[in-house]
């Protein structure tokens, strides 16, 4: 992928996170000076909005009810929420928040509506309620449907159309191979509730740049990849998963993405430094995507090694171009060497195929229920 780089993003060094909490402390002071933040003292009943078709709360009800202290700072449009030892910043017009110093991407922004600020219900859902948990909620998301915490995924079918992909001596093709993965797995998701974008449903070809574009247009929690290897070592065979190497660097990535995305910081108080803020805040999404998308090869290899008859060969980063530009956690499965004979008649059996399809879902199942547990601990 291209990466535009301007020269002061150069100024950005490791400790942005740092950086980043002095500036929101010192906006937040000089906020104070200016207009003076305020606690608001609610005591109303929870107020739930549709705005275009999205559900959004109140979100001063919402803290109110929770017991949590709620800053507004009507100058920077700044909204911040203290329990115990968590904090949380959210900013009017904005996708991405802060949770205790961790940068979240929203699906949609926190907004004004009849005069209050109302955060999606995205927010209350996967952020309020995970973190500051009440008993009854945590018991239905420990039992409830995985679309409570993973509403949606987008599934690429790896190469397709006049792109085979690797070819097994018995002529199996990867492409065929990885559409009929990616289309059970996709019917896995779909059945517990899970919202499925494809990047291919059919045999077409699909260029890498457009499968990135339908991923960060997607607004959806996880990227997962499907192929099938090959090797010129006609015995290798394995299953392996991928996520974006670590020589990627997440500062280049955030340049580009503060420059080009829609992520919009731009106000008031941030203004003289937005493009630096902007990038600062878009590190810190790369960096929290990196470790969900290890988490999630993790537990994607666990299960396969749990329900596969096949050696897992592992977790592994590499520099796949569907990898580096995706905004969300993103992963890239290897189902098997199609270079190896074993495992291409393996891979041709449809039934083997289910249970690969089967594995992933089982995967994406405990990844979920393990950042709940992250939740809850923190909780
Ligand atoms: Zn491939």
């Amino acid at each position: 992928m291209k990466l535009h780089i301007a020269n002061s993003m150069k100024m950005i060094k490791i400790k942005k996170l740092s950086k980043l909490i002095i500036y929101c402390y010192m906006l937040s002071a000089i906020c104070y000076m200016l207009s003076g933040c305020v606690t608001i003292p609610v005591k109303e009943p929870l107020r739930v909005y549709s705005l275009n078709g999205t559900i959004y709360y109140a979100l001063a009800p919402l803290c109110d009810l929770r017991g949590i202290s709620l800053k507004y700072d009507t100058f920077s449009r700044t909204a911040n929420l203290f329990k115990d030892s968590h904090s949380i910043t959210l900013k009017v017009g904005d996708n991405l928040i802060l949770v205790d110093q961790r940068a979240i991407l929203l699906n949609h922004p926190v907004d004004i509506y009849q005069g209050a600020v109302v955060v999606p219900g995205q927010f209350k859902e996967q952020t309020l309620d995970i973190l500051f948990k009440s008993a009854k909620i945590t018991a239905m998301r420990r039992t409830g449907p995985l679309s409570l915490v993973i509403k949606k995924v987008v599934i690429d079918a790896g190469h397709g159309g006049n792109d085979p992909g690797a070819i097994g001596r018995r002529g199996v093709r990867e492409k065929d191979v990885n559409l009929d993965i990616a289309k059970r797995l996709a019917n896995r998701l779909r059945a517990e509730g899970v919202q499925v974008v494809m990047t291919r449903s059919s045999d077409k070809f699909i260029p890498l740049e457009t499968r990135v574009h339908i991923t960060n247009n997607s607004k959806a929690d996880l990227f997962i990849s499907i192929h099938s290897n090959a090797n010129r070592t006609r015995s290798l065979h394995g299953f392996e998963v991928y996520y974006v190497s670590t020589s990627v660097s997440d500062s280049k990535r955030a340049a580009y993405s503060a420059k080009n995305t829609y992520l919009n910081l731009d106000s008031s108080c941030f203004a003289s430094q937005s493009q630096d803020l902007k990038a600062i805040l878009w590190d810190m999404v790369y960096t929290y995507n990196r470790a969900e998308s290890i988490e999630l090869s993790r537990a994607i290899c666990r299960s396969a090694d749990d329900n596969l008859a096949v050696m897992v060969i592992g977790v592994k980063n590499a520099r796949y171009q569907v990898l580096c530009g995706a905004q969300i956690p993103a992963v890239l499965v290897e189902v098997g060497f199609l270079s190896n004979q074993n495992e291409e008649q393996m891979l041709k059996s449809s039934d083997y195929r289910e249970k690969l399809s089967q594995s992933i879902m089982e995967g994406i199942r405990n990844y979920a229920r393990g950042s709940l547990n992250k939740g809850e601990g923190a909780g």
